[in-house]
């Protein structure tokens, strides 16, 4: 499932926000690993297609999409040179897919900011300043390992091209910036990179955390969201992310539209997300159950079929697809074939999001 680490200074709401978004999930207990460390959740993302789907073929459960905030870490200013606590907390994040940065725009006098003001401009640059600073040093230690590895496999590619990315790397890294933007912008194939476990390779995804009363205001959303473009800004209230945790789903949506908005902060993170790593969800029902699954946008029948099981990919004969939208108009299954709506595809075909679909396949 996508991976989300949380970064971001101390006390602009970190805790709040992950402690709302993985509160009382009963996905939780399918996830040993989650339960072990307290800094890792697993959450399902509300999809109201599933709930639809398990209507039309009476199943019963429904199982979505998965979304794990694998950590949060506390950065300062000056953790790389060993401030507060360092970067020791960086661990985690490393395996992430994407980090979520929070920035602090909510003003609260009995909250103190660590650099005075709020200055949502100032905290992105310290924070990512720390980003480039941790991979640097990531870099400084890994390239005499690099450069000796290659030496002595002369032949062996793959070490020439990660000490060239490297090299590269630590250039635009110098230069000060983020490799997720500066890396291709060099001529540096991130996937190159990939061992290292860099930070700034990865997306970045911002979350403004702002008073509630401030969620509608168009113009300061315009502001921040140019601090961060073309990176994607998600604007929530930490606190009432919290309430909605409580709450069942229509009182939440009530709430949620008292303030002018649609979609709850982990709905927001799951869609900007799966939009940011180009992921994109496909469906199945049943009796048993009506499930979403993960898959890269542009991947094939095939490869959707192997999100299941290897041998559904292996084995792949045809896939039996209608598009939720025809299936729901329809209202079921037979009277979407009568209507034609639902097509036999092969293994060229490329998924579509929110394909309902059957597979055929030999075992
Ligand atoms: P962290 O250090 O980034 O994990 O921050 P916390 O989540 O512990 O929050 C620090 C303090 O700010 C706590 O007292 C929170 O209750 C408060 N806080 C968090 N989010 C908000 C918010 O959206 N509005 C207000 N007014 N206070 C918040």
């Amino acid at each position: 499932s996508l991976s989300i680490g949380i970064v971001g200074l101390p006390n602009v709401g970190k805790s709040t926000l992950f402690n709302a978004l993985t509160k009382n999930d009963a996905l939780a207990a399918n996830y040993p690993f989650a339960t072990i460390e307290p800094n890792i959740g697993v959450v399902g993302v509300p999809d109201p297609r599933l709930t639809a789907l398990a209507e039309i073929f009476g199943s019963a459960k429904v199982i979505p999409a998965t979304v794990s905030f694998v950590d949060i870490a506390g950065i300062v200013r000056g953790a790389s040179k060993g401030e507060g606590l360092g970067n020791q907390f960086l661990a985690n994040i490393r395996e992430s897919d994407a980090i979520c940065q929070v920035i602090r725009a909510f003003d609260d006098p009995d909250v103190t900011h660590v650099d005075g003001e709020i200055d949502a401009s100032r905290d992105i640059e310290t924070i990512n300043t720390e980003l480039i600073l941790a991979d640097l040093q990531t870099l400084e230690k890994a390239l005499p390992r690099l450069r000796k590895e290659a030496k002595t496999n002369a032949k062996d590619k793959d070490r020439q091209r990660l000490l060239a990315a490297a090299e590269a790397a630590q250039e635009v890294l110098n230069e000060g910036h983020a490799l997720s933007t500066g890396g291709p912008a060099a001529g540096i194939e991130l996937a190159d990179l990939r061992e290292l476990n860099l930070l700034t390779v990865k997306p970045f995804i911002y979350v403004f955390n702002l008073d509630s009363d401030e969620l509608a205001d168009a113009e300061l959303r315009k502001r921040l969201s140019g601090l961060v473009a073309p990176a994607e800004a998600i604007f929530l209230d930490a606190k009432i992310e919290a309430e909605l945790a409580e709450l069942d789903d229509a009182e939440a949506a009530e709430l949620l539209e008292s303030m002018g908005q649609s979609e709850s902060g982990l709905t927001q993170l799951a869609r900007v997300g799966f939009a940011t790593l180009g992921l994109q969800t496909y469906l199945t029902a049943g009796p048993k159950e009506a499930r979403a699954w993960t898959i890269k946008k542009g991947a094939t029948a095939p490869e959707a079929a192997g999100v299941i099981h290897t041998d559904f990919q292996r084995g792949f004969i045809k896939a039996e697809v209608v598009s939720f939208d025809d299936l729901v108009e329809a209202g079921n299954t037979q009277a979407a074939k009568a209507a034609g709506k639902v097509r036999m595809e092969g293994k060229d075909y490329v998924m579509h999001d929110g394909d309902v679909v059957e597979f055929r396949f030999n075992v």
